[in-house]
């Protein structure tokens, strides 16, 4: 039996929708329009089409999208001016600084000076330590929409074993601190993680965020397992650039109970819970109920 593949287009596509009515009532009710303002330093031919794709999905979503393009040299001191007035800006509900930033720039001093509120990366270490301690905390969004994909297909996730294989402050920890609220019994593995394949086959959850194209194979994953595949892999392949996951998806997709594919699982999901979390924001800034 093969395993079911979890749609993460159409489930990002109805949390748009979501967001959509959520910011059209907000308007009509409050008269106000969530903001969300994405920082791009540099010429990064991946980050520009991230940065794209959320400005246009910001304003399918009724949003206003506050692009700033920077130039690769821009100062550090520069860039905190920019963080700084968008901060003060109430226009701006989230905030958002494209990572990787060029070198010379620090990115933890430019991350941590985002007002916490407007962080809708969930990635100040105000917002870490809220999610940390079980506070209402901004989630990222990539660890956010594989729960929200998880809660989904499984319904009740507590005693469940997961394995989270990648421990980035992006992915892997929020993932882990995300399913450890769930009461899942939470491992998280790494590269000098012993013995992976049998760590992984422990797995009732599986979440691989590793960057390594099909590292995952189908004999790791415990059958009737479900299996996230955050990774987003190019790769070479009769003569076409194409993207794999971290997942082996062929073989592990004949063991699992359930899995996303690459693309189409867990990268629409992402942008989507951005824009869950910039409405989230815009509502708490006003001191109005949040969307469930
Ligand atoms: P990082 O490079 O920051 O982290 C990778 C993690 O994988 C590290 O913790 C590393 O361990 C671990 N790792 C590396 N090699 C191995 C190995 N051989 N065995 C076990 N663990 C290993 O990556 P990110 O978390 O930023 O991203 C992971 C993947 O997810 C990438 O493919 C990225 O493109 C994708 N991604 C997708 C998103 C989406 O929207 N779908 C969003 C963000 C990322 P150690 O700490 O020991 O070095």
């Amino acid at each position: 039996m093969s395993a079911a593949i979890i749609d993460g287009k159409a489930f990002a596509a109805r949390v748009r929708g979501e967001v959509a009515e959520g910011v059209a009532r907000l308007r009509a009710g409050a008269g106000i329009t969530p903001g969300l303002a994405v920082v791009l330093v540099g010429e990064d031919p991946a980050s520009q089409v991230y940065v794209r794709n959320k400005g246009a999905q910001t304003r399918e979503a009724g949003m206003a999208s506050f692009e700033h393009r920077l130039a690769d040299d821009t100062t550090e001191a520069d860039l905190l001016a920019l963080i700084a007035r968008l901060n003060a800006d109430p226009a701006v509900h989230g905030i958002l600084v494209q990572l990787p930033l060029p070198a010379h720039i620090e990115a933890d001093a430019v991350i941590n000076a985002i007002d916490p509120a407007k962080d809708v990366d969930g990635f100040t270490i105000s917002n870490v330590g809220l999610l940390a301690t079980g506070q209402k905390a901004m989630v990222p969004c990539t660890p956010l929409g594989c729960l929200l994909m998880l809660r989904d297909h499984l319904g009740e996730l507590s005693g469940l074993n997961a394995v989270v294989v990648g421990r980035s402050n992006i992915v892997g920890k929020p993932m882990a601190q995300l399913l450890l609220a769930e009461n899942c019994t939470v491992t998280l593995a790494h590269s000098r993680t012993r013995d992976l394949p049998e760590v992984c086959r422990r797995a009732d959850i599986l979440v691989a965020a590793v960057g390594r194209p099909e590292m995952i194979r189908g004999d790791w994953v415990k059958p009737g397992a479900t299996v996230i595949d955050v990774g987003i892999n190019r790769v070479e392949r009769d003569g076409r650039t194409r993207l794999v996951g971290d997942v082996d998806y062929a073989a592990a997709e004949a063991v699992a109970g359930a899995i996303t594919p690459v693309p189409g699982g867990v990268g629409p999901m992402t942008i989507a819970c951005l824009l869950a979390n910039t409405l989230t924001a815009a509502c708490r800034a006003h001191g109005l109920p949040e969307p469930a």
